[in-house]
């Protein structure tokens, strides 16, 4: 069951493979390992592949698509700051992945508020590589309502990628209610959605079939974005997403399994560098250690990638 992604033209499966816990912020599989998922969920219907530049998984996404001649999208994403550096991002998607032109590229706005103001340079350079034919459609990615509202009125922006979850964890300047209704918002602009932290890094796991109803459910959202670490899952979520089947027993399974987050304390140099990276405010120095506070991590594991000991992992 394809679903129509805004006005983009795309048509997707309503589960998006997230690419995220393959890559060395998480579950760190080889690009081996981790393209036999990726391979395997195509197979079985998948259509768009999430990566980002953070996550490091652009090989695993050029070892699952070797070959493959079935229907295909990748959206990646710049964290970039300035012109220069998105460009080199979007090359190197390309390069690594082994494609001429990805099909979403996301402005990677977690903690922006007013993601074309403070990223002005950025976007206007992801404009010019649309135009020299290296992506197809742009979008924006944020944790924030406001800068969802403001990706709605945006006449570029044709694909957004809110985080949303049915407790709001995560949201950092409102309500799971509100963000709803930022959503809402840019599906009526003819935005196409794909929404993301359904599970909340893994926090609502225990809940997983209701917690993805509940954004399944949701007016404007057209599909969901899910890491998926093994083939169980892939199966599991197709038959959820697709004919809202599950099978209790597997559920059972699936929702009785632990994340969380490891810091190898005795390497930390308490340098602080993650502690801005974490957009949650899960994170600081605490007698010179970098300390989680649980009760605010989405365990994402962008503090991973800012770690220069690279000592942090969500497992
Ligand atoms: S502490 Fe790390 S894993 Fe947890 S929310 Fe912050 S950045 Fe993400
Ligand atoms: S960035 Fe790494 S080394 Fe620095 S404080 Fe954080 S965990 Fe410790």
């Amino acid at each position: 069951m394809k679903k129509l992604l805004g006005k983009t033209g795309l048509e997707i499966n309503p589960l998006v493979y997230g690419t995220l816990p393959l890559g060395p912020l998480q579950a760190d599989l080889t690009p081996e390992a981790g393209g036999e998922l990726i391979r395997y969920a195509l197979e079985q219907g998948v259509t768009l592949l999430d990566t980002a530049e953070l996550y490091g998984t652009y090989r695993h996404i050029n070892q699952g698509i070797k070959g493959y001649t079935g229907d295909l999208l990748v959206a990646s994403k710049t964290h970039a700051t300035t012109a220069d550096a998105a460009r080199t991002h979007i090359e190197r998607a390309l390069r690594e992945i082994d494609l001429s032109c990805l099909d979403i590229v996301h402005l990677h706005g977690a903690r922006l508020q007013d993601p074309f103001v403070e990223r002005a340079e950025v976007f206007f350079e992801l404009l010019k590589m649309k135009q020299e034919g290296m992506v197809r459609h742009l979008g924006l990615s944020g944790h924030y309502i406001c800068a969802i509202e403001k990706a709605a009125d945006h006449p570029d922006i044709e694909v957004v990628h809110p985080l949303i979850n049915r407790t709001g964890m995560g949201i950092l300047d409102g309500s799971a209610e509100q963000m709803s209704a930022a959503i809402k918002k840019c599906a009526d602009a003819g935005k196409g959605v794909y929404a993301m932290k359904a599970l909340a890094g893994g926090n609502l796991i225990s809940e997983a079939r209701a917690s993805f109803r509940y954004v399944l459910d949701l007016p404007g959202v057209h599909a969901l974005a899910v890491g998926l670490l093994s083939k169980e899952e892939i199966d599991g979520n197709l038959k959820l997403f697709n004919q809202d089947v599950a099978e209790p027993e597997e559920w059972e399974k699936l929702e009785s399994r632990k994340r969380d987050i490891r810091i190898m304390e005795q390497f930390c140099k308490g340098c602080g560098q993650c502690v801005p990276a974490c957009t949650n405010n899960g994170i600081s120095i605490v007698e010179g250690k970098a300390r989680v506070n649980r009760d605010d991590c989405i365990l994402c594991g962008y503090c991973g990638a800012a770690c220069p000991e690279f000592i942090i992992r969500v497992v």
